[in-house]
């Protein structure tokens, strides 16, 4: 892999969970975030995978440095940034920036375009001398493929793929490192959402930016991700690289959510195993023991409810490399899949 750019290890956000206004005290932990390791490479795109509520926002948040962690470290080109202040905090906010779901909410709608790209520079004065500012954003609107002319106009003038270009372009201003896409097009439309990933593909090869892009989907980071993290209720169950994780998933999770991924193909959707998963993903602030997943697991035994899974790469697959060899945090990763069922099988046309 390409030199390390952000390095977390056992990244935690809890967030107190407090009852009573006088005597406000703490009942509980909403687990946000409960133990997070990945390595980003220079150049890479890693694609951050899971269903709404399962932390994604939150390990955004915590690898801009817009919130503190609870336990662990993130590591930027080799330091530790999560007890940094001042100075420092600033300069690495510099180097990691954010671009932010929904275009519609995150642009404020008073400030015309110029300003809102030129924000930055208000923030971090340093980076661009006061009168160059007019020229950088003129240039950056045309980096991502707007018309410079219109740096005058307000955000309502704009179309939803064009104001995440705006949100983008911001995101440049200050030419950082790192960018953390949080879903940048899922408040798009489909038509424009190709658009936008390509754009953020050229960038990348443009500006020698790393990425880590989140999405509730997991056909949407197919393309544009060289390696991929699925989450779970504030964990990472499965990581690898694209084709690992499309073609030879090995955790349960994975598996069911690639299994509601809609196939064009009739034929293929006939023979394809569709998962349906039991109950809904727990809360929180009340994960279950040992692993997280069990409680909507096919395969779930009782050694699940007792020992948390690590995430590595499971005993049976290390012995022969191979696609599967990759970590998953399944105590039963290499096990037949007893339970599973067919499309046919749930439309009652097969033996079930
Ligand atoms: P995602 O982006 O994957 O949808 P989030 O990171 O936004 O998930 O949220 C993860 C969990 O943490 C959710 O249950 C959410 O309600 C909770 N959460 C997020 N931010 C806060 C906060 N500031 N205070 C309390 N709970 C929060
Ligand atoms: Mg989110």
């Amino acid at each position: 892999m390409a030199e390390p750019i952000l390095e977390v290890s056992g990244l935690v956000k809890h967030y107190p969970l407090t009852r009573g206004v006088l005597f406000r005290r703490q009942v509980g932990a909403v687990k946000a975030v409960d133990g997070v390791d990945f390595t980003l490479g220079r150049g890479e795109t890693l694609g951050v995978v899971g269903e709404s509520g399962c932390g994604k926002s939150t390990v955004a948040k915590l690898l801009c440095s817009l919130e503190r962690p609870t336990a662990g470290t993130i590591r930027f080109k080799g330091e530790d940034i999560t007890r940094l202040s001042g100075k420092a905090l600033k300069a690495v906010r510099r180097n990691i920036q954010m671009v932010f779901q929904d275009p519609y909410t995150s642009l404020n709608p008073r400030m015309t375009v110029g300003d809102i790209v030129g924000e930055p520079y208000d923030i971090h004065p340093e980076a661009a001398p006061k009168g160059d500012r007019r020229r950088r954003v003129r240039e950056l609107l045309d980096v991502v493929g707007l018309d410079p002319e219109y740096v005058n106009r307000y955000p309502h003038q704009f179309s939803g793929g064009q104001r995440q270009r705006i949100g983008i372009a911001r995101g440049l201003a200050l030419r950082p490192e790192v960018i953390v896409a949080d879903e940048p097009v899922s408040a798009l439309d489909v038509s424009v959402q190709a658009q936008v990933i390509n754009l953020l593909d050229r960038l990348q090869a443009e500006f020698d930016l790393s990425y880590v892009f989140i999405a509730h989907d997991l056909s949407l980071v197919r393309h544009i991700a060289d390696r991929v993290a699925v989450m779970y209720l504030g964990r990472i169950v499965e990581t690898g690289r694209e084709s690992e994780i499309y073609d030879h998933p090995t955790h349960p999770y994975t598996q069911a959510l690639l299994s509601a991924v809609p196939v064009p193909d009739p034929e293929a959707r006939e023979h394809r195993e569709r998962i349906i998963l039991s109950g809904d993903v727990p809360s929180p602030t009340d994960v279950p023991s040992g692993c997280r997943f069990r409680t909507r697991c096919w395969k779930a035994r009782e050694r699940c409810a007792r020992e948390v899974p690590a995430l590595a790469v499971p005993e049976a697959f290390r012995a022969a490399p191979g696609p599967a060899a990759h970590p998953s945090a399944c105590h039963f990763a290499a096990d037949e899949q007893p339970g599973r069922r067919t499309e046919s099988q749930l439309n009652g046309n097969g033996p079930g």
